[in-house]
């Protein structure tokens, strides 16, 4: 058996050692005689899989006991037209800051709901960055103002948690979700699809202040009602039971690493070796602003990218998949989540240096 180096964004690599659980478990459960996957979602076994993935979750995040821990359907995408259904609470405008395709994305949804405006952006210079906090233009009467901490498709992250007053802030964390700590009660509502740094897609993750819910509008499907969600422990319909359980031993997994401030430690230095390499480069460069540069998703590019299909080839032929950027982007991106070993970025980074030394 050979294992590549995945550097897919998203579905993307899982921790070798959860797999290998995950395959011991497969045809028996703990004794139970049945797979995770064939259990009913309201048996003893499926119960105590479920609390104990929001209780690691809750471990983890350090979630203040105010926040329902909504494990959901529809992903990130979904999210952007239930975040707007659930959250105007009575108002009629929203604001967002633009950082790149996410935030496009979140945006062109939310406008089906609710005015929308762009209280800051990164557009005129490309998206290689996160508008300055002081160059906000924020409304105080917005139902809340929305940011996507990590755009996964640019490479910028947010390396700031805003201030934004007495209007709530809502994140898009699909993307660096478990990869730093985060000081959950700074946010009102944080939600992300699994499939990035957490397990299988199917599994989106919402954590939201509870005294924010149970005012969604009335056309919204109840299965993403957060209230009626919250108030059925995630269980007003089948929720997605096999990415759960996957959840679930991921979250062991990075306690058993030392949990989120042992994670930022590895992510900050694999994220290092990468770009102090391409900092000193003439032959690659990184497109994003130094200070905005995201630690889960990089992005770079050739200085000539007639060479970029020899380079693909190249990393494919050494076991490192996946590296072809976006196509709203072009270039390069290396996804270097939380399961990328250091081992996988200093081997792309050797292929890069070789790549370079016989190119340049
Ligand atoms: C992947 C991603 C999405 C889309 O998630 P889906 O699960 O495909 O709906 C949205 N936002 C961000 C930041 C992402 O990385």
């Amino acid at each position: 058996m050979t294992r590549v180096f995945n550097f897919s964004a998203g579905p993307a690599a899982l921790p070798e050692s959860v797999l290998r659980q995950a395959a011991a478990e497969m045809l028996d459960w703990h004794g139970s005689g049945m797979s995770v996957m064939e259990m009913s979602h309201r048996g003893k076994e499926f119960i105590a899989i479920h609390a104990e993935a929001e209780a690691l979750l809750r471990e983890l995040l350090a979630i203040p006991a105010n926040y329902k821990v909504l494990f959901m359907q529809g992903g990130a995408i979904g999210e952007n037209a239930i975040v707007p259904m659930n959250m105007l609470r009575g108002k009629t405008s929203i604001d967002f800051i633009d950082t790149g395709e996410w935030s496009k994305k979140s945006i062109k949804e939310a406008k089906k709901y609710a005015k929308v405006r762009i209280a800051a952006s990164a557009e005129a210079t490309g998206y290689d960055r996160v508008p300055p906090r002081s160059d906000w233009t924020l409304d105080p009467d917005a139902a809340y103002v929305h940011v996507c901490s990590n755009e996964t498709i640019g490479g910028v992250e947010y390396h700031f948690t805003p201030e934004v007053g007495g209007v709530p802030l809502v994140a898009d964390m699909s993307s660096d979700i478990l990869s730093r700590p985060v000081d959950v009660a700074q946010y009102d509502l944080i939600y992300g699809g699994a499939q990035k740094n957490i397990g299988p897609a199917g599994l989106t993750i919402v954590i939201v202040r509870e005294d924010l819910i149970g005012q969604a509008l009335p056309i919204t499907p109840s299965a993403f009602d957060y209230k009626q969600v919250a108030d059925n422990d995630s269980m007003y319909n089948t929720p997605p039971t096999y990415a759960i359980y996957i959840a679930g031993l991921v979250f062991n997994w990075i306690k058993a690493q030392g949990g989120l401030s042992a994670m930022a430690e590895r992510n900050r230095a694999k994220a290092a070796l990468l770009y102090d390499y391409l900092d000193q480069s003439k032959f690659f460069k990184s497109p994003v602003q130094r200070d905005c540069r995201s630690l889960m998703n990089v992005p770079f590019k050739l200085r000539d990218e007639a060479l970029d299909a020899a380079f693909l080839e190249g990393a494919e032929a050494r076991g490192m998949l996946q590296l072809k950027g976006h196509r709203s982007v072009g270039g390069m991106r290396a996804s270097i989540y939380n399961a990328m070993p250091v081992e996988g970025v200093k081997a792309l980074v050797a292929y890069m240096q070789e790549f370079e030394a016989a190119n340049a």
